[in-house]
Protein backbone atom coordinates (compact mmCIF):
# COMPACT_ATOMS: atom_id res chain seq x y z
CA UNK A 1 0.00 0.00 0.00
CA UNK A 2 1.17 3.43 -0.75
CA UNK A 3 -0.20 6.97 1.02
CA UNK A 4 1.32 10.00 -0.03
CA UNK A 5 0.58 12.31 3.32
CA UNK A 6 1.84 16.04 3.29
CA UNK A 7 3.64 15.30 0.18
CA UNK A 8 5.95 12.18 0.92
CA UNK A 9 5.05 8.67 -0.38
CA UNK A 10 5.53 5.63 2.17
CA UNK A 11 5.65 2.29 0.58
CA UNK A 12 4.40 -0.64 3.18
CA UNK A 13 3.04 -4.15 2.97
CA UNK A 14 0.50 -3.00 6.01
CA UNK A 15 -1.15 -0.12 7.09
CA UNK A 16 -2.68 -0.13 10.36
CA UNK A 17 -5.37 2.55 11.61
CA UNK A 18 -5.02 3.41 15.30
CA UNK A 19 -2.28 3.24 17.81
CA UNK A 20 -4.24 1.89 21.47
CA UNK A 21 -3.16 -1.51 22.15
CA UNK A 22 -4.93 -3.74 19.07
CA UNK A 23 -2.80 -1.88 16.69
CA UNK A 24 -0.08 -2.07 18.23
CA UNK A 25 0.05 -5.31 18.87
CA UNK A 26 -0.44 -6.07 15.34
CA UNK A 27 1.93 -3.94 14.19
CA UNK A 28 4.72 -5.39 15.90
CA UNK A 29 3.22 -8.77 14.97
CA UNK A 30 3.17 -8.16 11.39
CA UNK A 31 6.58 -6.59 11.24
CA UNK A 32 8.72 -9.19 13.48
CA UNK A 33 6.65 -11.41 10.70
CA UNK A 34 8.77 -9.58 8.01
CA UNK A 35 5.91 -7.29 6.76
CA UNK A 36 7.44 -3.43 6.41
CA UNK A 37 4.51 -1.76 8.15
CA UNK A 38 3.48 1.93 8.88
CA UNK A 39 0.95 2.65 11.93
CA UNK A 40 -1.15 5.51 11.45
CA UNK A 41 -2.68 7.27 14.69
CA UNK A 42 -5.04 10.51 15.20
CA UNK A 43 -3.03 11.17 18.45
CA UNK A 44 0.30 10.41 19.37
CA UNK A 45 0.74 6.58 19.85
CA UNK A 46 1.94 5.54 23.49
CA UNK A 47 -0.39 8.66 24.90
CA UNK A 48 -4.07 8.07 22.50
CA UNK A 49 -6.41 5.36 22.84
CA UNK A 50 -8.26 4.55 26.57
CA UNK A 51 -5.48 2.23 27.43
CA UNK A 52 -2.80 5.12 27.77
CA UNK A 53 -4.64 7.09 30.09
CA UNK A 54 -5.20 4.64 33.20
CA UNK A 55 -4.59 1.90 34.84
CA UNK A 56 -6.04 -1.45 32.76
CA UNK A 57 -6.94 -5.08 33.91
CA UNK A 58 -5.71 -8.24 31.98
CA UNK A 59 -6.83 -11.87 32.76
CA UNK A 60 -4.16 -13.65 33.34
CA UNK A 61 -5.06 -17.46 33.29
CA UNK A 62 -2.45 -20.17 32.35
CA UNK A 63 -3.20 -22.55 29.75
CA UNK A 64 -4.38 -25.65 31.11
CA UNK A 65 -5.02 -24.23 34.40
CA UNK A 66 -8.58 -24.75 36.54
CA UNK A 67 -8.64 -20.53 36.50
CA UNK A 68 -8.76 -20.69 32.83
CA UNK A 69 -11.28 -23.29 32.86
CA UNK A 70 -13.29 -21.09 35.59
CA UNK A 71 -12.85 -17.84 33.46
CA UNK A 72 -14.34 -19.36 30.37
CA UNK A 73 -17.08 -21.08 32.71
CA UNK A 74 -18.01 -17.56 34.25
CA UNK A 75 -17.95 -15.83 30.92
CA UNK A 76 -19.87 -18.30 29.16
CA UNK A 77 -22.32 -18.10 31.87
CA UNK A 78 -22.92 -14.25 31.33
CA UNK A 79 -22.49 -14.37 27.90
CA UNK A 80 -26.23 -15.61 28.25
CA UNK A 81 -25.09 -17.92 25.14
CA UNK A 82 -23.98 -15.17 23.18
CA UNK A 83 -20.19 -15.76 23.96
CA UNK A 84 -18.55 -18.86 22.57
CA UNK A 85 -15.81 -21.08 24.53
CA UNK A 86 -13.52 -20.99 21.62
CA UNK A 87 -13.15 -17.34 21.71
CA UNK A 88 -13.13 -16.33 24.90
CA UNK A 89 -10.24 -19.62 25.19
CA UNK A 90 -8.32 -17.30 22.21
CA UNK A 91 -8.72 -14.53 24.15
CA UNK A 92 -7.09 -15.40 27.12
CA UNK A 93 -4.09 -17.53 25.85
CA UNK A 94 -3.29 -14.49 24.00
CA UNK A 95 -3.07 -12.70 27.05
CA UNK A 96 -1.37 -15.00 28.40
CA UNK A 97 0.96 -15.08 25.51
CA UNK A 98 0.91 -11.30 25.07
CA UNK A 99 1.85 -11.25 28.71
CA UNK A 100 4.75 -13.25 28.55
CA UNK A 101 6.50 -11.16 26.03
CA UNK A 102 5.61 -8.04 28.25
CA UNK A 103 7.99 -9.67 31.23
CA UNK A 104 10.59 -10.47 28.61
CA UNK A 105 10.70 -7.26 27.10
CA UNK A 106 11.33 -5.93 30.54
CA UNK A 107 7.84 -4.08 31.61
CA UNK A 108 7.85 -3.81 35.36
CA UNK A 109 4.49 -5.50 36.47
CA UNK A 110 2.98 -4.92 40.19
CA UNK A 111 3.55 -6.70 42.95
CA UNK A 112 0.69 -8.54 44.94
CA UNK A 113 0.34 -8.50 48.82
CA UNK A 114 2.01 -11.66 49.26
CA UNK A 115 5.32 -10.40 47.36
CA UNK A 116 4.74 -11.89 44.21
CA UNK A 117 4.17 -10.23 40.77
CA UNK A 118 1.05 -10.05 39.83
CA UNK A 119 -0.28 -9.75 35.87
CA UNK A 120 -3.75 -8.85 36.30
CA UNK A 121 -3.21 -4.77 35.79
CA UNK A 122 -0.99 -3.05 33.54
CA UNK A 123 -0.13 0.91 34.05
CA UNK A 124 -1.61 2.04 30.68
CA UNK A 125 1.31 4.94 30.69
CA UNK A 126 4.13 2.56 31.18
CA UNK A 127 2.28 0.12 28.75
CA UNK A 128 1.17 2.21 25.56
CA UNK A 129 5.08 3.86 25.99
CA UNK A 130 7.16 0.16 26.24
CA UNK A 131 4.74 -0.77 23.15
CA UNK A 132 5.84 2.62 21.23
CA UNK A 133 9.55 1.98 22.45
CA UNK A 134 8.61 -1.80 20.55
CA UNK A 135 7.12 -0.50 17.80
CA UNK A 136 10.57 1.66 16.94
CA UNK A 137 12.26 -1.01 17.75
CA UNK A 138 10.61 -3.94 15.42
CA UNK A 139 11.04 -0.99 12.97
CA UNK A 140 7.67 0.29 12.12
CA UNK A 141 7.05 3.32 10.59
CA UNK A 142 4.81 5.18 13.16
CA UNK A 143 2.77 8.36 11.40
CA UNK A 144 1.15 10.02 14.47
CA UNK A 145 -1.57 12.84 14.61
CA UNK A 146 -2.49 11.23 10.99
CA UNK A 147 -6.17 10.74 10.88
CA UNK A 148 -7.34 8.14 8.53
CA UNK A 149 -9.61 10.27 6.88
CA UNK A 150 -6.31 12.86 5.84
CA UNK A 151 -4.40 9.36 4.82
CA UNK A 152 -7.12 7.63 2.45
CA UNK A 153 -7.73 11.83 0.79
CA UNK A 154 -3.99 11.94 0.27
CA UNK A 155 -3.86 8.57 -1.08
CA UNK A 156 -7.23 9.39 -3.36
CA UNK A 157 -5.17 12.28 -4.51
CA UNK A 158 -1.88 10.56 -5.83
CA UNK A 159 -3.91 7.59 -7.35
CA UNK A 160 -5.98 9.74 -9.15
CA UNK A 161 -7.44 8.17 -12.27
CA UNK A 162 -6.06 5.17 -11.67
CA UNK A 163 -7.94 5.08 -8.69
CA UNK A 164 -9.97 1.47 -8.20
CA UNK A 165 -11.31 2.04 -4.60
CA UNK A 166 -13.70 4.71 -5.47
CA UNK A 167 -12.17 7.11 -3.46
CA UNK A 168 -11.23 9.36 -6.60
CA UNK A 169 -14.91 10.03 -7.55
CA UNK A 170 -16.54 13.50 -6.49
CA UNK A 171 -16.78 13.39 -2.78
CA UNK A 172 -15.55 14.92 0.56
CA UNK A 173 -12.06 14.27 -0.79
CA UNK A 174 -12.52 15.59 -4.13
CA UNK A 175 -10.32 18.82 -5.60
CA UNK A 176 -13.20 18.76 -8.21
CA UNK A 177 -15.55 19.46 -5.06
CA UNK A 178 -14.15 22.53 -3.38
CA UNK A 179 -12.84 23.82 -6.79
CA UNK A 180 -16.41 24.07 -7.25
CA UNK A 181 -16.95 25.98 -4.48
CA UNK A 182 -14.02 28.69 -5.45
CA UNK A 183 -15.45 32.25 -6.06
CA UNK A 184 -13.57 33.10 -9.20
CA UNK A 185 -15.01 29.47 -10.72
CA UNK A 186 -16.98 30.52 -13.92
CA UNK A 187 -20.25 29.83 -13.28
C1 LIG B 1 -12.91 3.95 31.04
C2 LIG B 1 -12.44 2.69 30.34
C3 LIG B 1 -11.88 1.68 31.09
C4 LIG B 1 -11.46 0.50 30.46
N1 LIG B 1 -10.86 -0.48 31.22
C5 LIG B 1 -10.41 -1.60 30.62
C6 LIG B 1 -9.74 -2.61 31.36
O1 LIG B 1 -9.55 -2.48 32.56
N2 LIG B 1 -9.31 -3.71 30.70
C7 LIG B 1 -9.49 -3.87 29.35
O2 LIG B 1 -9.08 -4.91 28.81
N3 LIG B 1 -10.13 -2.94 28.64
C8 LIG B 1 -10.58 -1.82 29.22
N4 LIG B 1 -11.20 -0.84 28.49
C9 LIG B 1 -11.40 -1.07 27.10
C10 LIG B 1 -10.15 -0.51 26.43
O3 LIG B 1 -10.49 0.69 25.80
C11 LIG B 1 -9.64 -1.52 25.46
O4 LIG B 1 -9.32 -2.75 26.05
C12 LIG B 1 -8.40 -1.05 24.72
O5 LIG B 1 -8.06 0.31 24.88
C13 LIG B 1 -8.79 -1.33 23.32
O6 LIG B 1 -7.67 -1.12 22.54
P1 LIG B 1 -7.83 -0.73 21.05
O7 LIG B 1 -6.45 -0.63 20.49
O8 LIG B 1 -8.79 -1.66 20.38
O9 LIG B 1 -8.57 0.69 21.04
P2 LIG B 1 -8.08 2.10 21.64
O10 LIG B 1 -7.23 1.95 22.85
O11 LIG B 1 -9.32 2.92 21.77
O12 LIG B 1 -7.18 2.68 20.48
C14 LIG B 1 -7.71 3.14 19.28
C15 LIG B 1 -6.70 4.08 18.66
O13 LIG B 1 -7.17 4.42 17.36
C16 LIG B 1 -6.94 5.79 17.16
N5 LIG B 1 -7.90 6.26 16.16
C17 LIG B 1 -9.24 6.35 16.28
N6 LIG B 1 -9.78 6.82 15.14
C18 LIG B 1 -8.75 7.01 14.28
C19 LIG B 1 -8.67 7.49 12.94
N7 LIG B 1 -9.77 7.87 12.25
N8 LIG B 1 -7.45 7.57 12.36
C20 LIG B 1 -6.33 7.19 13.04
N9 LIG B 1 -6.36 6.73 14.32
C21 LIG B 1 -7.55 6.66 14.92
C22 LIG B 1 -7.12 6.42 18.52
O14 LIG B 1 -6.44 7.66 18.63
C23 LIG B 1 -6.54 5.37 19.45
O15 LIG B 1 -5.17 5.58 19.72
C24 LIG B 1 -11.61 0.35 29.07
C25 LIG B 1 -12.19 1.41 28.33
C26 LIG B 1 -12.58 2.56 28.95
C27 LIG B 1 -13.17 3.69 28.13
Amino acid sequence: MTAEPEGFVLDADVLVLGGGPAGAWAAITAAQRGASVVLADKGRVGTSGATAAANTAVIDVAPGSAAKRQVIERRLERGLGLARAEWIERMVDEAHARLGELAEWGYAFAWNDRGAIYRGSLRGPDYMQLLRRRLHKAGVRILDHSPAFKLFCAMARWLGPRASLGLARPGPCSPARSSSRRADAPS
